[in-house]
């Protein structure tokens, strides 16, 4: 099978919330999404979605993913999407770094070996794992009697697993945190994400102040030192995200012992094929996950959920419905949440069928 055409569209997603904020006074209102419609010679077509957090989260942005694929694009046409080790070797080969821009590539190509094996990509990544996968809800940083609102709106919508957006003012994130995690009810779970914005000085006050709290603590500082000298100081449950963006930082961070759950966003590894292997790497050394992405709708919350449904659950911290945080639903069967849990698709390869009147006219068409 070859690759004969990639079409990149693009989609405007708004925020269900309006505006949805973290750490350092950074929001965004709508996500700008990027898909891809991956043509081959045999008349399968598979789909990869890619959508960045805006341009200051993650060291991507949306317009680079469509200028990424322009030049990623023409190294593709030709090749066999089923041998998609090969395709991320090629990747690797004419574009370095750019993580980001691959994933949806790479998902295209997982896309059409579930399409022309019949089987769906859970299947694929290792076989269902338990009856649903539970998705964490992020809540925007704000007040501490907005944010505790917040969360009696989100649990009546069955959640019951919160990461809570601090990195800003110490003495307010103390409050904040306490606010929340006194509203709590039992049996729910609490995340404080500073999303890199402490320094350390910061962050040795906060965690000093809420030890006394049964909560996870995520991402407290920018640099990989920095976040390693925090969990030297607090008893907390240390999760890392934004700074394990490889196999080797995982690794490294294993051996410093640096965290107890790695958040695994498909876009910040490369895809699929990357995240799978950290995936199974997070099994093998006892370190639990949250396998997620930094945004998007139905094409890229499929892939997120068969790769956290192939999970075993014990390691399974938790997940994220992304195309439940905005408003706009860009293909048919795309999992949804249900009481906060969320289950793979269950037909051939992603099992998703985008709505092409919603992905408009291609930006841009490689052959
Ligand atoms: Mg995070």
């Amino acid at each position: 099978m070859r690759i004969t055409k990639i079409d990149v569209h693009q989609v405007d997603l708004p925020l269900r919330e309006g505006k949805y904020s973290w750490s350092g006074g950074k929001s965004i209102r709508v996500y700008d999404s990027t898909v891809v419609r991956m043509h081959t010679d045999q008349g399968l077509v598979g789909h990869g979605e890619v959508c960045p957090l805006g341009p200051a989260y993650l060291p991507a942005y949306a317009a680079g993913v469509r200028t990424g694929l322009k030049e990623l694009g023409p190294h593709l046409i030709g090749q066999d999407p089923l041998q998609v080790g090969v395709i991320n070797r090629v990747m690797d080969q004419h574009l370095k770094g750019h993580p980001y821009v691959k994933s949806a590539l790479d998902m295209a190509c997982w896309d059409i070996l579930g399409l022309a094996s019949g089987l769906p990509l859970v299947t694929l990544l290792g076989g269902v794992q338990g009856e649903a996968v539970k998705c964490y809800r992020a809540i925007s940083q704000d007040t501490p009697e907005r944010m505790v609102a917040r969360i009696e709106e989100m649990r009546g919508e069955g959640h019951h697993h919160f990461q809570i957006k601090v990195g800003g003012d110490p003495a307010l994130d103390i409050k904040r945190t306490r606010a929340v995690a006194e509203s709590l009810k039992p049996g729910e779970v609490l995340v404080a994400d500073a999303n890199t914005s402490w320094l350390p000085y910061q962050a040795a006050r906060v965690v000093r102040a809420i030890e006394d709290i049964d909560l996870y603590l995520e991402q407290p500082c920018l640099g990989y030192d920095e976040c390693l000298s925090i969990r030297k100081r607090t008893t907390r449950p240390f999760i890392l995200d934004e700074i394990i963006d490889s196999p080797a930082m995982l690794l490294r961070a294993h051996a410093d012992r640096a965290m107890d759950v790695v958040n695994i966003k498909l876009s910040k590894v490369g895809g699929l094929t990357v995240a799978r292997q950290m995936r199974d790497m997070c099994v093998a050394m006892g370190i639990a996950m949250t396998i997620e992405d930094s945004g998007g709708s139905d094409i890229v919350t499929a892939a997120i959920a068969a790769l956290a449904h192939s999970t075993p659950e014990a390691l399974r911290f938790s997940s994220s419905d992304v195309n439940g945080y905005n408003t706009k639903s860009i293909a048919e069967n795309g999992p949804r949440h249900e009481g906060g849990w969320i289950k793979a698709p269950t037909g051939a390869g992603l099992g998703v069928k985008p709505l092409l009147d919603v992905l408009g006219k291609a930006v841009v068409s490689i052959e």
